[in-house]
């Protein structure tokens, strides 16, 4: 089943949640405990996200600096078919502008298909670290909306230099980003909204959000979405708050704002079990609201977090 399918079809609201591949060298066997210990709460669907390539430079013993490429977190392919055959579940790989050639994503898509993985994410990507701005890989693509033109064209059965698909397999089905609290580089809401809303003429069945604290924001947006003409379902993005440090690491990272009312029982706590415990609290909170308001389903950002995010869920599934 596509994922679409149980967003849509899903009498209650559905489960689902995000995945890291592993760090380099760090094996598998830890994710998989991770996802046995949400695998309870019924997900319909589990993504996997995607790291482009680093520049970073490494000092040889003749204290010569040499610049390499470096992917710390590789193999979403291979962890996404390992997931599906290991737990028989509908896999969500994310696909990126950033770091890659058509060619490269052409490739991927090929060996999607021959995996029997035909459920996408559609990103941008974040920018390179040694960037101040996104700059496309040569022969890449600006924004996702260019890497939907490709796989709308791979579904239709062409490669994209124009030449025919012999023999073309299932098409891919695919979401894409969304940002309650505006993506960073937009001038305004209204502009992302419009931008949203051609990635949605262009194909996409559903969109995730960005994470965020406020549910108003979060109403509010998808309020402007329906009053814009947006219809696709708009699935929350959720991650428990875990530390004190996040008070400031998260908007920097995310651009999204910690509500003054979470911020102020962070700094009341004394231990950082007390912090997670209050992030668990504010999140069955948020999720408890969002369920009543009828969303179709809650997607969890589960890095670092498993632990709350499966408290969360015991709570409200
Ligand atoms: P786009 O849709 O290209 O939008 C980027 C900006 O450009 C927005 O401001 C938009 O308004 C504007 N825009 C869009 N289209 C156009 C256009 N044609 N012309 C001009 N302006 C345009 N990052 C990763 O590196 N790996 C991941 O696995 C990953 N997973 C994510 C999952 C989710 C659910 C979310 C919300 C984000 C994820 N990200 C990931 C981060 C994401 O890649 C970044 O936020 C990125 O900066 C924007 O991606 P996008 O797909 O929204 O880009």
């Amino acid at each position: 089943m596509h994922a679409i399918d149980s967003i849509k079809n899903n009498a209650h609201t559905s489960f689902s949640f995000e995945v890291l591949p592993p760090l380099k060298g760090t094996g598998i066997d830890g994710l998989f405990r991770s996802i046995d210990e949400l695998c309870e709460f019924d997900p319909k669907y589990i993504n996997i996200t995607t790291h482009r390539s680093e520049y970073v430079y490494q000092e040889s013993p003749e204290g010569v600096f040499h610049k390499v490429s470096l992917r710390r977190r590789p193999g979403t392919v291979a962890v996404a078919a390992a997931i599906k055959n290991r737990y028989d579940i509908t896999v969500v790989p994310h696909i990126l502008c950033s770091g890659f050639t058509r060619e490269e994503t052409e490739y991927v898509l090929l060996d999607l298909q021959f995996l029997g993985i035909t459920d996408l994410l559609l990103l941008r990507g974040d920018k390179a670290k040694h960037e101040n701005v996104f700059t496309p890989t040569l022969n890449g693509y600006s924004h996702a909306i260019e890497l939907q033109a490709q796989v709308n064209r791979f579904n239709e059965g062409f490669f994209c230099d124009g030449t025919p698909i012999k023999e073309p397999g299932r098409p891919f089905s695919y979401g894409v980003a969304c940002y309650p609290e505006k993506h960073d580089e937009s001038p305004n809401i209204e502009m992302d909204l419009y931008w949203l809303k051609e990635k949605v003429k262009a194909g996409a069945q559903y969109a995730v959000t960005q994470l965020f604290y406020d549910n108003e924001k979060y109403f509010r947006f998808v309020e402007r979405a329906r009053a814009e003409g947006i219809n696709i379902p708009i699935i929350p993005g959720i991650k428990p708050l875990k530390t004190a440090r996040q008070l400031s690491i998260i908007p920097k990272t995310f651009k999204v704002d910690i509500p003054q009312a979470l911020a102020t029982e962070v700094l009341k706590c004394k231990t950082e079990e007390q912090v997670r415990q209050l992030g668990v609290e504010w999140c069955i909170a948020q999720c408890r609201e969002l369920i009543a308001r009828g969303v179709p389903s809650l997607h969890f950002y589960t890095v670092a977090a498993t632990d709350s995010v499966k408290q969360v869920a015991k709570a409200i599934y």
